[in-house]
């Protein structure tokens, strides 16, 4: 039996022994010193000297809003690497000068990064977008600005959760006014296209959909029915529609090879950058301790029916009050470990959380680079929780020290792993410190396990599929920055090459 493919005169940092891997109809079938493999070359297989570059498992994004990362890419004005709020206005101008009579909707800024130091708000839409309806959602997805013509389609009334004065809206009333906003069935179907390009470029191979809104499944099936959908996408759908789903008795693993199902996707608190995420005790820079968004009570009978109809649940939790209410509900609905029920973000746990999750059985589903982003002196973090709560912030080290599965993704802030991983190997606070083989291992085998898709993802042994990534160096010993992704493989197939 010959391979269709043959890697060779690389390093493989997770197979350390081994500096060849051999590909046929989609999957490793050897994995060793390029002389032992020698015998599995035929006059049809491919065979590539990679001259020191390095062979991982492709990289596996365990929590992304995956349409919204295309939808950044063509439909939505990016506003994420704006230097100042003066430069996300004229941005905004420019995109309603382009798109006269049409909704204006951006996303991605952050006015830590800004020497404003002040949120988007309505006035300024208004001075820049005047006619049209004009929205930009925060970084973290958990703040949408409006300006005046957009927050006339809101119809939650003034409170918590909407500053009319402002044009502030967060958490529901914001997830609701993005869903008035209807895009058209191509539009999605090319977002998912673009997203699909713009993984492989990253080395991503896999990703977990944490939004599997209906239109975007339609839109995910026509790409895939166009050959368009180059990345296992793994779906998690909202709360709500968790009776339809059980329902149809969908459980976990239902679909196919590049799309399945794995289970719901629940809220129990907001962000820390809109001043949601529920905490024990108030924020430094406003009076508030953020809310819950479900009770605990209501969860856990959620997560009975889930857990009946075998699926997964993930439940989005960052303050210490709000991950102390999933595990109070997860002890409610009396949970099974080998459900591996996944907490999203996990960003303040107390000490006494983690042993419960280890007891549990609960994977932590984290971004390190939120880490890059956020945590250290002088930013959001600080600014927010002050530096004590800020030093105990996305504790990788804890979570590996306890035992608990740690699955590494990116929530699209931005996507890229190579990015992310350096929050988690060279980050300000010790608590935050994993090693670079952890840290990789989270990004591959842990997300496949997270997925339960360990048995034919994230790791390079035979029997698995050939979802590999090159990099320009072995970031084991290579400084991150300098590394580059130069091809990424799917099924043993390029979807990108540099
Ligand atoms: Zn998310």
């Amino acid at each position: 039996m010959h391979a269709d493919l043959l890697l060779h005169g690389a390093v493989l940092p997770t197979v350390p022994e081994a500096d060849a891997l051999a590909i046929r109809c989609g999957r490793i079938i050897r994995v060793g010193r390029f002389p032992e493999l020698k015998d599995l070359i035929g006059p049809g297989t491919r065979v590539l000297d990679l001259a020191d570059k390095a062979i991982l498992p492709g990289f596996i994004d365990a929590h992304v809003h995956f349409v919204r990362v295309g939808l950044e890419r063509t439909f939505f004005v990016d506003l994420s690497d704006v230097g100042s709020l003066e430069e996300a206005l004229e941005r905004l101008r420019e995109a309603a000068r382009d798109r006269q009579g049409e909704w204006v909707v951006a996303r991605g800024w952050d006015e830590s990064r800004w020497p404003e130091r002040r949120p988007l708000e309505r006035v300024d839409l208004d001075r820049v977008v005047p006619r049209q309806p004009c929205c930009a959602i925060r970084v973290d997805g958990h703040l949408v600005v409006c300006n005046t013509l957009a927050l006339a389609r809101c119809s939650h009334p003034e409170g918590e959760r909407v500053d009319r004065d402002l044009g502030h809206l967060r958490e529901k009333a914001a997830w609701d006014l993005l869903d008035a906003i209807r895009l058209d069935q191509r539009a999605l179907v090319e977002a998912v296209a673009a997203a699909s390009r713009h993984a492989a470029e990253l080395g991503v191979t896999a990703v977990a959909e944490m939004s599997g809104k209906p239109e975007y499944l339609r839109a995910y099936l026509h790409a895939l029915d166009e050959g368009r959908l180059r990345t296992r996408v793994f779906l998690y759908l909202p709360l709500e529609r968790l009776g339809e789903v059980a329902g149809l008795g969908l459980r976990r693993g239902f679909g196919g090879e590049l799309l399945r199902i794995v289970g719901i996707k629940a809220f129990m608190d907001g962000s820390i950058g809109a001043h949601t995420a529920a905490l024990s005790a108030p924020y430094r820079d406003r009076d508030t301790e953020g809310s819950l968004l479900i009770s605990a009570e209501e969860l856990a009978r959620a997560w009975r029916k889930a857990s009946r109809a075998e699926l997964q649940v993930a439940v989005h939790a960052i303050g210490d009050r709000a991950i102390g209410e999933v595990i109070r509900a997860a002890r409610i609905a009396g949970i099974s470990r080998y459900d591996r029920h996944r907490i999203e973000h996990l960003e303040l746990p107390a000490e006494e959380h983690l042993a419960e999750m280890a007891d549990l059985g609960l994977v932590a589903s984290m971004q390190p680079n939120f880490v890059v982003n956020w945590s250290g002196s002088g930013k959001l973090y600080e600014e927010r929780l002050g530096p004590e709560r800020d030093s105990r912030i996305d504790p990788h080290r804890l979570v590996l020290d306890k035992g608990i599965p740690l699955a590494f993704g990116s929530d699209g802030m931005p996507m890229g792993p190579l990015y992310g991983i350096r929050g988690a190997v060279s980050p300000p606070h010790p608590m935050q410190r994993i090693s670079i083989e952890e840290a990789l291992d989270a990004y591959t085998r842990g997300a496949a396990f997270s997925l339960f898709a360990e048995g034919e993802l994230g790791e390079l042994s035979p029997g698995k599929r050939a979802d590999l990534v090159v990099l320009s160096g072995d970031p084991r010993v290579a400084p991150l920055e300098g590394i580059r992704v130069e091809m990424t493989l799917l099924s043993g197939e390029v979807v990108f090459r540099r």
